[in-house]
């Protein structure tokens, strides 16, 4: 059995490289990059006023005051797009707005709050307040300098990361091909929604709760219709999901019992089991595989099980197969507002609730098929085996109810 590290990282040395595509910046938000983004040009690209008012010489107005106005000369009007041919000469002003360019000859802008016009004379603007230097400029390439890095391979792409790309040009990125996943329930006592249940019968549920995972990840989910517990039906299942996806989130039947075919159809199917079973619990029949390039992840059946073992292990392996580097779970710091007690021999990632002041409470009934709890819980905390974490403790709080 390996250890949860141990798992993970046999995991990813096992992801190919990305696979990249060019999308319309538009569509990127959330995909990872393959290539780091250098800007082609300065941002701003060139000296500009911050606010509505008057480009003028700081020196000018080194006395001026409400009580002594300084008095210039308004010589132009510059608005946001166009550009002023003259210079600002000693004495004088130019109109300007927000994002208009700094006319030659000016390094300040006064805002227009700080002055005041006659309307007899509309080629005189009295300046109220001095004005440093810079004042009220933004410098070209203050914000970024051309040839600077906008974005690190590896990095999801944020809404801040397409304003800025956007703002220097960008039209496209290269991004990690979004892999399709195939989810395919095993369980004979298995039924849809809308189906009416028999004896010994429930309702799917992991394919539901894995598609909104993935699809959380930027992967694409296809769920596969349910599949009934014969060596032979898991067989012809894997086969066409594997055919038609680049990953494959099987759940049940990776147990010990003698219903449990998964291992058995995916060797049947070509495939190459790299390990079976983690020390955690939840979650410790766990299947990776490989086949012909495509990966397979043999989720446990049990509801909590089959998420956690997403959560903590198919996560990472999809977000770096995507060319994510950094594919540690969100973690918050926490104070437990009561004992988390892990009397077993294997680490228990215990479901928790943390709320807005820090506390982290215990989610309920920890048993691996209960979903009360899972609806409850944000968050998992990796208990030590024959561990009691007191009140007051500080955990670190795995997020899983983000990406
Ligand atoms: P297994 O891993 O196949 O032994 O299943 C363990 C437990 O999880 C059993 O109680 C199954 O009925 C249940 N289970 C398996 N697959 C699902 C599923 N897709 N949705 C809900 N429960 C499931
Ligand atoms: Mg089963």
């Amino acid at each position: 059995m390996l250890e949860f590290e141990e798992a993970l990282a046999r995991i990813l040395a096992a992801i190919p490289p990305p696979a990249g595509e060019v999308v319309p910046l538009n569509r990127a938000c959330g995909r990872v990059l393959v290539e780091p983004v250098a800007s082609p040009i300065d941002l701003p690209p060139f000296d500009n006023s911050a606010m509505d008012g008057y480009a003028l010489r700081s020196a000018d107005i080194a006395s001026a005051s409400p009580a002594q106005p300084v008095r210039l000369r308004l010589s132009g009007r510059v608005a946001a797009g166009e550009t002023f041919s003259g210079e600002v000469s000693p004495g004088t002003c130019v109109r300007l707005f927000t994002g208009s360019p700094l006319p030659r000859g000016a390094d300040a802008v006064v805002m227009q709050e700080d002055t005041r016009t006659e309307p007899k004379e509309p080629h005189q603007v009295l300046i109220l307040d001095t004005a440093k230097s810079g004042e009220n400029v933004r410098l070209r390439g203050g914000d970024i300098k051309q040839g600077a890095t906008l974005a690190e391979a590896g990095k999801l792409l944020t809404v801040g990361h397409i304003c800025l790309l956007a703002a220097t040009g960008r039209a496209e990125v290269e991004v990690g091909r979004q892999p399709i996943v195939g989810l395919l329930a095993t369980g004979s006592e298995l039924r849809e929604a809308g189906q009416q249940l028999g004896p010994g019968q429930i309702y799917e549920s992991n394919r539901s709760g894995l598609s909104a995972l993935l699809e959380r990840i930027g992967c694409v989910p296809k769920a596969f219709p349910l599949v009934a517990d014969t060596p032979d039906t898991v067989r012809a299942a894997l086969e066409s999901a594997l055919n038609e996806c680049d990953a494959v989130i099987t759940s049940g039947g990776v147990s010990v019992g003698e219903m449990d075919f998964v291992k058995g159809a995916f060797e049947a199917a070509g495939g190459e089991l790299q390990f079976w079973r983690v020390a955690i619990k939840p979650g410790r029949p766990f299947v990776f595989g490989r086949c012909r390039g495509k990966l397979l992840f043999g989720l446990p059946g049990n509801p909590v099980s089959a998420i956690v073992t997403f959560v903590l292990l198919a996560r990472a392996a999809l977000l770096r197969w995507q060319g994510v580097k950094d594919v540690t779970s969100p973690c918050n710091p926490g104070v437990l507002a009561e004992p988390l007690a892990n009397p077993g021999q294997r680490r228990h990632f215990m479901r928790v609730k943390l709320d807005g002041s820090g506390k982290v409470f215990s989610a309920g009934l920890q048993a691996s098929h209960a979903l009360s709890s899972l609806a409850t819980a944000n968050g998992l905390v990796d208990v030590p085996p024959g561990t009691r974490l007191a009140a007051g403790e500080t955990v670190k709080v795995i997020r899983w109810d983000g990406a």
